[in-house]
């Protein structure tokens, strides 16, 4: 039966509310939209030039299916010399998006039933994917209480002879959540004697705020024959629209990966590559600014949370959301996306609903769009929910 038949993909939910917001909006309603999945940032000059460089310069035909060599070689670089890891050119694949590389390495690795272990609160497309690909999403619930962490005995009591990966998310959307080397060895301890694959998503690990540092699964050498980092340009370097990532690997998975990309998308868009080159030329500079933006930007949204509600929310270590108890707004409307509908319509502010990651009860509010766009944001919040 084809996908088609099934009706079995299941559209995002994030992507669902921002479409409604963009709705209201060309609709002719003023919207704030806090369901954005992106730091909103201008492009940073130097990117510019880099891109008008390449396409003066014929940068403008096929790429290599695996990716522009200098570029593999500085992400290793950056990846090596950030977080401590190995890796070299051959343990590397450009790919369209984070979210490609996610895609690939389930379509590559899963089959009929195997079991795949996800922890709730999880970023959306996690379990739609593994679905895609037959496998079975085994979510395990995880609360504030426990700081939103996956615990090594949750991990082990969950396997079976049919668990087959965990995905974990370090640094997570929606919940901030960062994992110490300590967390993730224990973790990484129990997915070596359970014989699981573990897929480490990234691509938020320079968005760590206050004292929080990050921690990569590739930078255990004990583990590497059997963790899949991924990693991207686009929350690091709020280059979102270029869509650049990687899937750093081991040689055999990454040429094996090189293959189906060679067979879909023939490789990330030749320009966007020698973007992300100057990207990665001046990685700490630009990844710096982008954090010091969303670290002002988290600071105003927890501020305007003080001014306008009886809470304070605990701010989220890393990324860029609140996910709060919709409780906590004092609101007894205890369903997700029922709440989201009644903010778009009624106080014209678009929410994730909780919901969408597995978890309800809770909204997701990002602070990626300008201060003054949060300032007010939150203040229409607050007098929508006071009223
Ligand atoms: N992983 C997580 C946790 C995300 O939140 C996102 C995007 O929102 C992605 C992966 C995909 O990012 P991209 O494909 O832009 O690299």
């Amino acid at each position: 039966m084809s996908l088609f038949q099934q009706g079995q993909v299941e559209a995002s939910a994030t992507v669902l509310i921002n479409s409604l917001a963009q709705e209201k909006i060309a609709a002719g309603f003023p919207i704030h939209n806090l369901s954005v999945g992106e730091p909103l940032l201008p492009m940073h000059p130097q990117l510019i030039q880099a891109a008008t460089h390449a396409m003066q310069n014929g940068k403008i035909y096929y790429p290599p299916v695996a990716g522009v060599t200098q570029l593999r070689q500085l992400a290793c670089e950056w990846m090596n010399r950030r977080y401590q890891c190995d890796y070299a050119i051959k343990n590397s694949l450009v790919v369209n998006g984070g979210k490609l590389g996610i895609y690939l390495t389930l379509q590559y690795l899963l089959k009929a039933d195997d079991e795949v272990i996800i922890a709730a609160p999880y970023w959306v497309s996690y379990p739609a994917l593994v679905k895609l690909f037959k496998g079975k999403p085994i979510i395990l619930e995880t609360d504030k209480q426990q700081q939103w962490k996956l615990s090594p005995q949750q991990l082990k009591s969950a396997c079976t002879n049919k668990t087959r990966m965990l995905i974990l998310n370090n640094a997570a959307n929606p919940t901030g959540v960062i994992y110490s080397k300590a967390e993730l060895e224990a973790l990484l301890a129990i997915a070596k004697e359970q014989q699981l694959i573990v897929l480490s998503d990234e691509v938020y690990s320079e968005l760590t705020y206050d004292h929080h540092t990050f921690v990569s699964c590739g930078a255990f050498s004990e583990y590497r024959d059997r963790v899949i980092v991924i990693q991207s340009c686009s929350k690091n370097f709020a280059m979102t629209g270029w869509r650049v990532g990687f899937v750093f690997a081991d040689e055999v998975l990454i040429q094996a990966l090189t293959a189906l990309v060679g067979q879909s998308t023939s490789g990330v868009t030749t320009v966007s590559q020698h973007v992300g080159i100057a990207a990665f030329e001046m990685a700490d500079e630009l990844s710096a600014w982008v954090r010091q933006e969303m670290l002002q930007r988290r600071d105003a949204m927890l501020d305007s949370f003080k001014q306008h509600f009886n809470v304070q929310p605990s701010p989220p270590p890393s990324a860029l959301y609140f996910f709060m108890a919709i409780r906590d707004l004092g609101v007894s409307e205890l369903s997700s996306l029922a709440f989201c509908r009644s903010l778009i319509e009624h106080a014209g502010v678009a929410c994730v609903p909780g919901l969408a990651f597995g978890c309800e009860e809770y909204v997701r509010m990002s602070f990626g769009l300008g201060v003054e766009e949060i300032r007010k944001a939150v203040k229409q919040l607050g007098k929508f929910l006071a009223g």
